[in-house]
């Protein structure tokens, strides 16, 4: 069966790493139409936003789109083009696996452990007041306190309807894919009006899936869990800010950014894409690692019911690292992107 899916490679980096995963989705055999789609700094110029409404309009026929990074333009426009897509289609939950894939050198060699982090609310919904603006004495006269003239105040709005269904979509994801265990992470011993709200639907959610093991944390107990016995954990769901937060220090447990994929799903779309940014200081040099971009490809042929293929392409990034001689400068090589995206097809097609 053919697949017609959206593709963004994006700007800085993302168009080279884009050409690997092409490269490397096509060696699977899965039939694939890619209807690419303009996305980035490098459109602003001809449609004068760099996400333009037919972009969003393909994802929204497709349902699926592979997507490369995207420069955040300094100074006007959106606060940030990813936050934008996100919020375009209620993209609500981020999926982060982070797996080790035998790299050298890691502190944890075996580790396999999935962020499940909320996209659409906490201090990321961009409710702020800047230094000087009236509102902020007014919120003070509402909350009993005077702010000095040189605060300045971003809002946290944690709700039941987004925290159940980002939990729900953790322990589902942990049912379909025999997964043991969700931990919950939040700080609701300080913040029981937000974070408060979060664990308790946590906790009616978690008693809905008895299958499942479950358990929460505090979110700073839980940081230093995770750089000392993170083989504990299997799941984790968070609000959105934590979330954030322990994906890197989780991409950075199993060998970094060059090896970190993410998805952002809701209920009708999702976008596959890697965690790292669109590193424009190595842009147009061949040397980046596409390995993040190739197993957000991977994903996303688990996603579309091709998981066999997607198995394939995890299968060939772990003999890669394994043989050693293909890898790019952030895993001690000196191979190009390129090279990479080369080897892994070599790999899959046997
Ligand atoms: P970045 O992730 O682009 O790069 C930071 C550094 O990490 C790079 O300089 C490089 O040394 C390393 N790195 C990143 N990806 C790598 C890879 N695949 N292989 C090897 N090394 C890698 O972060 P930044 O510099 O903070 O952000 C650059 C731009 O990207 C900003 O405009 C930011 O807004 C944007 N951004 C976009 C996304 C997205 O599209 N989802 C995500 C994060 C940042």
């Amino acid at each position: 069966m053919k697949h017609v899916i959206t593709l963004l490679p994006g700007d800085g980096i993302g168009p080279e790493i884009t050409e690997a995963a092409k490269k490397v989705l096509a060696a699977t055999g899965v039939e694939i139409e890619w209807e690419e789609m303009p996305a980035g700094e490098n459109v602003m110029e001809k449609y004068g936003t760099p996400i333009p409404d037919e972009t969003l309009e393909s994802i929204r026929k497709n349902k699926v789109a592979l997507k490369g990074p995207i420069t955040t333009p300094v100074g006007g426009g959106f606060r940030s083009v990813n936050v934008h897509i996100r919020k375009a289609l209620d993209l609500y939950s981020c999926l982060r696996p982070c797996k080790s894939y035998g790299i050298k050198d890691v502190p944890f060699p075996d580790l396999d452990l999935v962020v499940v982090r909320e996209n659409t609310e906490d201090l990321y919904a961009g409710i702020e007041f800047g230094k000087g603006d009236p509102k902020i004495q007014e919120l003070g006269k509402l909350a009993g306190c005077a702010f000095s003239a040189t605060t300045g105040i971003s809002i946290k709005p944690i709700s039941e309807e987004a925290s159940r269904r980002i939990i729900k979509f953790a322990f589902d994801y942990a049912v379909k894919n025999g997964r043991k265990k969700v931990t919950g992470v939040h700080k609701a011993n300080i913040m029981k009006h937000s974070d408060g709200i979060f664990l308790e639907v946590f906790r009616e959610v978690a008693a809905e899936y008895p299958s499942i093991e479950s358990e929460d944390r505090i979110v700073d107990n839980m940081t230093m869990q995770l750089v000392k016995k993170p083989e504990l954990y299997d799941v984790m769901v968070l609000p959105n800010l934590y979330g954030d937060i322990l994906s890197d220090l989780c991409a950075g447990l199993v060998g970094g950014l060059g090896i970190a994929p993410g998805a952002n799903i809701g209920d009708d779309t999702a976008v596959f894409e890697p965690t790292h940014g669109s590193a424009p200081k190595h842009a147009g040099k061949n040397r980046i690692n596409p390995i993040s971009m190739i197993l957000s490809g991977a994903l996303m042929l688990n996603h579309i019911g091709e998981g066999e293929a997607g198995k394939k392409i995890e299968d060939a990034v772990r003999q890669l690292i394994v043989e050693g001689d293909t890898l790019t400068y952030d895993f001690g090589g000196t191979s190009s992107t390129s090279d990479v995206g080369d080897r892994l097809a070599d790999i899959i097609a046997g």
